[in-house]
C-alpha cells in the first residue's frame, strides 16, 4: 500500500493513502481554476472529520486492548486499521465514531446559526455541520461494511452467533449495494455507483474473511480425519481390489506394507483387470497430524485426498469431501453454540 506518513494522534499515525492525495491534488487544482477555494478547504475540513470519527472508534477499542496500526485516508473515507475486533467491545466501538461525527455537526450547526465563515458566498461551517451528520447517518445504516453493520452484528451475535450474524449483515450490504447501483446506473450518478461498488466488496470481504476464521480458527488435520482408514496390501489383485471398494464403497485407499504408507490407490486409477495394486498406485500426499487447514486446502487442489502420517505410522484420510462435510459441521457448531 502505497501511503505517506503524516503525524501521530493519541500514538495513532495517520497516513494518507496515494489515491487520497491525488484526489486532493485534483480538488485543489480545480478550485484554483475556478477561482473558489471553497472546496478545497471544505474538503481538507471533511477529512479532519474523517480523522475524528476514526479517532472515536480507535479511542474505545484501545480501550479494549485493541492496537490501532494506523488511520488511512482513502478518497471514499478512512479506516482504522486493527489487530482485531474484540466481540465484546464490537458495539461500543462500532458507535463511538458516528457518536463523534453527530457531535461535531451539531455543535457546528449550532455554532453557524450565530457565526459563520464564508468563501466566495458559502457558509462553511454550515455545510461542514451538514457532511458531518451525513456520515455519521450513512455509517449507521445497518450493513456491512458501515459502522451500522458491526453495531446490527454485536447485537444479532448474541442471539445467532458471531457467524450467522456476520452473514446477515454482510447480505443487508450486499442487497443495499445493489440497489444503490440500479439507483446510481438509473441515474448516472457515478458517486453512487462507486460507492456500491465500495459496499458490496466491503460487505463481500467481511464476511469471507469472518467465515474463513470463524470456522477454521485452530483447525488441524488431527480434527478432520477420519481416523484408522482402511487400507490394502500392494499385493491384493486387482480383482479383489474392486471387490474390496464395493464393500467399502470409498474411492480412494492408502497401501501399507509392512505397517508403513507406500502408495494410494483410487477408482481413477484402474484402467485393467490384470495385475496387482502396486502396479497402479500412486505417491500419496502427506500431511502431518498438525498440519493447518489452510495447508490441507493448498494441497487437496492437486490431489483427491491426503494421507496423515505420524511418525511413519498412517493416522488418517481427509478427502476433498471430508472437508466439506467437516465445514458444514463446525459451522452448524458455531452457530449452536451461541
Ligand atoms: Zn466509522
Amino acid at each position: 500500500m502505497y501511503s505517506i506518513r503524516l503525524f501521530k494522534i493519541m500514538d495513532i499515525p495517520i497516513e494518507l493513502h496515494i489515491t487520497f492525495i491525488l484526489f486532493l491534488i485534483v480538488i485543489i487544482g480545480l478550485s484554483i481554476m475556478n477561482n473558489n477555494i471553497f472546496w478545497a478547504v471544505l474538503f481538507i475540513l471533511l477529512f479532519v472529520s474523517v480523522v475524528l470519527h476514526e479517532l472515536g472508534h480507535s479511542y474505545v477499542a484501545k480501550k479494549y486492548g485493541v492496537k490501532i496500526e494506523k488511520i488511512l485516508l482513502l478518497p471514499i473515507g478512512g479506516v482504522a486499521v486493527m489487530d482485531k475486533i474484540p466481540k465484546e467491545g464490537e458495539l461500543k466501538i462500532g458507535i463511538a465514531g458516528p457518536l463523534v461525527s453527530f457531535a461535531l455537526g451539531i455543535t457546528l450547526l449550532i455554532i453557524s446559526q450565530f457565526f459563520d465563515i464564508n468563501i466566495n458566498g458559502n457558509p462553511l461551517l454550515y455545510t461542514l455541520s451538514l457532511l458531518n451528520l451525513m456520515l455519521g447517518s450513512f455509517n449507521l445504516i445497518p450493513a456491512f461494511p458501515m459502522d451500522g453493520g458491526r453495531i446490527l452484528r454485536a447485537i444479532l451475535s448474541k442471539k445467532y452467533g458471531y457467524l450467522k450474524s456476520t452473514k446477515i449483515a454482510a447480505n443487508i450490504g450486499k442487497m443495499l449495494a445493489l440497489a444503490m447501483l440500479i439507483l446510481g446506473l438509473l441515474s448516472m450518478n457515478i458517486i453512487l455507483i462507486l460507492v456500491s461498488l465500495f459496499v458490496y466488496f466491503g460487505a463481500d470481504q467481511e464476511s469471507k474473511i469472518v467465515e474463513i476464521e470463524t470456522i477454521f480458527k485452530n483447525i488441524k488435520a488431527k480434527d478432520i480425519m477420519t481416523p484408522n482408514p482402511v487400507y490394502v496390501s500392494p499385493d491384493m489383485s486387482i480383482e479383489e481390489f474392486l471387490e474390496f471398494m464395493l464393500r467399502h464403497k470409498y474411492f480412494g485407499y492408502p497401501v501399507v506394507e509392512n505397517g508403513k504408507l507406500i502408495g494410494c490407490i483410487g477408482i481413477n486409477n484402474i484402467h485393467k483387470k490384470e495385475g496387482v495394486v502396486r502396479d497402479y498406485m500412486q505417491k500419496p500426499v502427506i500431511v502431518s497430524e498438525n498440519t493447518d487447514i489452510n495447508d490441507i486446502l493448498k494441497k487437496l487442489a492437486y490431489a483427491d485426498r491426503v494421507f496423515v502420517v505420524e511418525d511413519d505410522e498412517l493416522k488418517g484420510i481427509i478427502s476433498k469431501t471430508d472437508i466439506l462435510r467437516a465445514m458444514s459441521i463446525l459451522e452448524l457448531k458455531e452457530e449452536l453454540e451461541h
